[in-house]
């Protein structure tokens, strides 16, 4: 666990309980997952933490900017993601991949920039593409 994972988790004024590393190493290895797979991985270690414990862990980890939430545009569920800074994401079937490209999403802003859009409101830019399915 890094040491900016650990001073989030400290600003936030949460602790770093045995349930909360558990839940955020379980995060480190899958990357994008929804709360089934990570109560199963998490479980998988850990048997005594209760499914609503990882509910709380995960809840407040997002209120603390510690994990990001996406939602699959093909299956409509919502995935945690471990990466919270902006970054894009290519959807092909069931898999999620990370897209970053800081100069992608600068030329997003520049272009809504021309178009007179108050860029100073955006919080992060997210672009979701899809990949055609093989036929
Ligand atoms: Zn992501």
């Amino acid at each position: 666990m890094n040491d900016d994972v650990l001073k989030r988790i400290r600003e936030a004024g949460l602790k770093l309980t045995p349930q909360r590393r558990e839940v955020y190493e379980a995060m480190m290895q899958l990357r994008h997952a929804t709360v089934e797979e990570i109560i199963e991985r998490v479980q998988a270690r850990n048997r005594d933490v209760t499914v609503s414990t990882i509910y709380r862990i995960l809840e407040s980890f997002r209120s603390a900017n510690i994990l990001s939430f996406i939602y699959h545009p093909d299956t409509g569920k919502c995935y945690y993601d471990i990466t919270v800074a902006e970054h894009h994401h290519l959807f092909d079937g069931k898999s999620i991949e990370d897209y970053a490209d800081p100069e992608f999403s600068q030329l997003i802003r520049e272009y809504l920039e021309r178009r007179h859009f108050p860029t100073e409101e955006i919080g992060k830019i997210q672009v979701q593409v899809t990949l055609k399915k093989n036929v």
